[in-house]
């Protein structure tokens, strides 16, 4: 029991340090391939759009709030109107 509840934070805190230092991780849906296959026709990864690389989770979270509290914090400047 003592060690599941130390083991949870252990990996939050691994898979944060993941998505701060390498954001991307590989598409899901073409599993980084960046290409669709459908009906004898090869096209572009419509979820990647053939980038291979998809935005961690984890980071979208981190940079959704980073944008929240630098938009809650940031002073307010009265427009000057002539
Ligand atoms: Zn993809």
């Amino acid at each position: 029991m003592a060690l599941a509840s130390l083991a949870v934070p252990l990996i939050l805190a691994g898979y944060a340090a993941l998505c701060a230092l390498s954001p991307f991780g590989p598409c899901r849906k073409c599993r980084g391939t960046g290409i669709r296959t459908a009906r004898k026709t090869v096209k572009a990864c419509r979820r990647c759009r053939g980038q291979r690389l998809r935005l961690r989770i984890g980071r979208r979270l981190l940079n959704t709030s980073r944008d929240i509290q630098r938009v809650g914090t940031r002073p307010h400047r009265p427009t000057i109107r002539p």
